[in-house]
């Protein structure tokens, strides 16, 4: 049985850069974010984290003729659909109390367990990283028997995040054609609240959820990996880590399928703080974005005063 780690948050929050370290320790196998995959990769044949067109790349290739002999076999229509019908935040509530799940979350659940299966197959690791970070799927795979499955629930102090969805980023697997979405602070900061919420909900019932802090984990990173191998039951030596040194991490080629274009980088990558959000959300967003996020951000630990948090 494949063991799942996923990982989940809302977006800018950190979830790339946690995939890209996780997947370099030995025994681990990093998807990207499989919810996409259906159709920016099998429909639009986006790049793969490695570089070539999804059709192109060998690893994927491999997975997809164990998983469903070939991926012209997928009908990605039946998955939208499913995905319309499960996987939507309205439905976390039924999800979560529900005795037994309607048969179209198994049916869902089982196009991602397939290829959970096969990469755990095709790569030999022990686990499989998929970075999908919503919480609606999360509560899906729940459901399934299939797989053995850990979250590692990623947050970050939702006035960063909502200074990341202000700005502008370019696609690169697009080829400049498209940007990332963007949302303004009010939204963000109700997302924030709700997708976290969702993890929490998670975890009582049952779901072996492991919570970090973004920025806990950038300032320590090492301490911050090892403690989530632990939790995914993978040993670790101190060699293992030693890609990561002196504020930077240096990053091997991955198969990531789709996510943020961080999945690109090759080579060393700076490990900083993002804490651009200080001086660049105005304050006026800052205070609301705290306030909506109050309850939850007092309780993950983040100071609530802007004053205190401000340089
Ligand atoms: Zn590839």
């Amino acid at each position: 049985m494949a063991r799942v780690l996923f990982l989940g948050g809302l977006g800018r929050s950190g979830t790339t850069l946690v995939e890209r370290l996780l997947g370099e320790l030995p025994g681990v196998c990093a998807l990207g974010e499989v919810v996409h995959l259906w159709q920016r990769d099998l429909r639009d044949d986006e790049r793969c984290g490695c570089g070539a067109r999804f059709s192109g790349c060998g690893f994927w290739r491999r997975v997809g003729a164990l998983a469903f002999n070939g991926w012209h076999n997928v009908d990605v229509d039946r998955v939208h659909y499913l995905r319309d019908a499960v996987e939507r935040t309205r439905h976390i509530p039924r999800l979560a109390t529900a005795v037994e799940a309607p048969e179209e979350v198994h049916e869902y659940a089982e196009y991602y367990s397939r290829i959970y299966s096969a990469a755990h197959e095709v790569s030999g690791a022990r686990i499989i990283v998929d970075s999908s970070k919503h919480s609606a799927l999360a509560h899906v795979l729940r459901w399934s028997g299939e797989i053995d499955l850990r979250v590692v629930h990623v947050v970050r102090d939702a006035r960063g995040v909502a200074y990341s969805w202000t700005k502008t980023v370019e696609r690169p697997e697009t080829d400049g054609a498209q940007q990332m979405t963007r949302y303004s602070p009010a939204r963000s900061a109700l997302l924030w609240t709700a997708h976290n919420a969702a993890f929490g909900l998670l975890a009582r019932r049952g779901v072996a959820v492991r919570r970090i802090r973004y920025e806990e984990f950038v300032t320590d990173p090492r301490a911050a990996l090892a403690d989530i191998a632990t939790f995914a039951g993978l040993d670790v030596t101190p060699a293992d880590l030693d890609f990561v040194h002196d504020g930077q991490a240096d990053l091997r080629v991955g198969h990531s399928a789709a996510g943020n274009p961080m999945r690109f980088t090759v080579g060393r990558l700076a490990l900083r703080r993002d804490d651009a959000w200080m001086d660049a959300l105005p304050l006026r967003q800052r205070r609301l974005v705290g306030a909506v996020c109050a309850p939850m951000l007092r309780a993950y630990g983040y100071p609530l005063n802007p004053l205190e948090v401000a340089r």
